[in-house]
């Protein structure tokens, strides 16, 4: 049986309500002065751009400039993967192929 969106056990991050497969990864690595910061939202096709927005807000509002957000295409998880929390943004960097980097400064 192929996946459903409505049947996938890790949703899209981006948007509580959502619940289509992630297909992408907005993926924040910066320096917040001399410590790394790295967040990793999964999104789907609809809402990769808002999990882009929302890691760059949140790298401005702690005055995070040195650093960048890199969108992904990722595998989705399989059908049948175990739950993932939906609040988790610093699991570990899904493997993927970057199309896009936005740097946090400008
Ligand atoms: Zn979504």
């Amino acid at each position: 049986m192929p996946c459903s969106p409505t049947r996938s056990t890790r949703a899209c991050q981006a948007d509580r309500e959502c619940t289509y497969t992630p297909r992408f990864q907005a993926r924040l690595e910066a320096a917040n002065g001399a410590r790394p910061v790295r967040l990793n939202v999964r999104a789907c096709a609809h809402h990769f751009g808002d999990a882009a927005q929302a890691l760059t807000d949140w790298a401005r509002a702690r005055h995070i400039t040195d650093g960048c957000v890199t969108i992904l295409v990722i595998d989705p998880p399989p059908c049948g993967a175990l739950p993932e929390p939906p609040s988790d943004r610093r699991q570990a960097p899904a493997p993927g192929i970057a199309f896009t980097t936005i740097p946090l400064a400008g």
